[in-house]
């Protein structure tokens, strides 16, 4: 059985380290933001390239802090990819914006930056692009139109640990990126975790307000916040985790290497990595009109697979009330009915890696 995801031997790997730190933390007798939280922000802003790092308490709220911290909320209008995970519209719809969603290239499944400007109307505020299957979106052409109508760039990086465009890792490209450590992700918390990072030290500033009640002093609120700092029991784990993090990122670039050697030439649609990315490989989602088939029977030969995203968001419940037609953004609906994410992670070994091949291809 080859599991699609396994992130008890993840912790097993480093477990001494992790079980150390986590002791650090609770010794310490300090277990609200402080010494190990700040080192983590360090650290991680740090390996982002980014001047800034503020940790919070998980990745939605990573998103929902940028909009606020960049005054968008009623009345306003983002900018979202149509075929992404529902936070990123959750995030907008939140703080009572409206997310104006823009249809992908279907060979990169990001977010199409020649549909942008069609989509753009006096009320938009934003573009969010999202880094979707950890391979980054293309932030130059993003940027661009961003500046020509006087729009700030949020970054859902939530997938893309470690990826980085034309040779710069993700982090600070546009005004504010966005971090989720939830437990699957690249860098992975044993638990709820996140962060923005930004060269902005205003934002940065602003953001570390919001997450805190809007209290920079205790029992003076400068602004109506909330509570969403980063717990130091998850930054002691992730500083463990983020040490491996360029090695655990280059075992997945072997096993993609693998499966886009071993796939060539199948009749799979294969992930189309453009000459200036170099993902994260957060997932490895290949494509099929046949998927629900083919999934079955990977299922059969013990190879585990799981499905990113089956429903698009504006086909969810949660958003029938937009009324967008299920047509209306054919390429999410289809990109929903065709994508299947094969294993991919520390976990896997070589062997693993082959054995997927060789059950695709069976
Ligand atoms: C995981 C994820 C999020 C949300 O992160 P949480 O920490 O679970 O809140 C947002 N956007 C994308 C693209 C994600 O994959």
């Amino acid at each position: 059985m080859i599991a699609f995801l396994d992130l008890r031997a993840a912790y097993l790997e480093l477990k001494p380290a992790i079980d150390a730190a986590v002791a650090r933390v609770t010794d310490s007798g300090w277990y609200i933001l402080g010494p190990e939280v700040e080192a983590f922000e360090a650290e991680w802003a740090d390996f982002c390239e980014a001047r800034h790092a503020v940790g919070l308490a998980n990745g939605l709220d990573a998103l929902t802090l940028a909009l606020r911290a960049l005054d968008i909320g009623a009345g306003d209008e983002v900018i979202v990819p149509s075929n992404t995970y529902i936070a990123t519209w959750l995030a907008v719809s939140g703080v009572g914006a409206v997310p104006v969603p823009v249809e992908p290239d279907p060979a990169t499944h990001n977010i199409d930056p020649a549909r942008i400007k069609a989509a753009i109307t006096p009320n938009t505020r934003a573009i969010l692009p999202v880094h979707l299957y950890g391979q980054p979106a293309d932030m130059d052409a993003i940027l661009d139109i961003a500046r020509a109508h006087g729009l700030r760039v949020i970054e859902d990086a939530a997938q893309a640990h470690g990826a980085r465009y034309k040779g710069r890792r993700i982090g600070a490209h546009g005004d504010i990126a966005c971090w989720s450590f939830y437990p699957g992700k690249n860098l992975g918390a044993l638990g709820d975790a996140g962060a923005v990072t930004t060269d902005d030290p205003d934002l940065a500033e602003r953001i570390a307000l919001l997450r805190n009640y809007g209290s920079r002093r205790k029992y003076v609120n400068e602004e109506a916040g909330v509570n969403s700092r980063l717990d130091p029991l998850q930054a002691a784990a992730l500083r463990v985790k983020l040490a491996v993090l360029n090695d655990w990122t280059e075992r997945r670039r072997t096993i993609a290497a693998t499966y886009a050697e071993g796939l060539a030439g199948s009749d799979l649609t294969l992930p189309h990595v453009p000459d200036w990315a170099q993902p994260a490989w957060h997932l490895y989602v290949i494509r099929s009109p046949d998927r629900d088939a083919l999934q079955a029977r990977l299922t059969e030969a013990g190879v585990g697979t799981l499905i990113h995203y089956p429903i698009a968001p504006h086909m969810q419940a949660a958003y029938a009330h937009m009324g967008i037609a299920a047509d209306a953004l054919p390429i999410a609906r289809q990109l929903a009915g065709e994508v299947l994410s094969l294993p991919i992670g520390p976990h896997l070994t070589a062997e693993d890696a082959q054995a997927v091949v060789r059950a695709c291809r069976a």
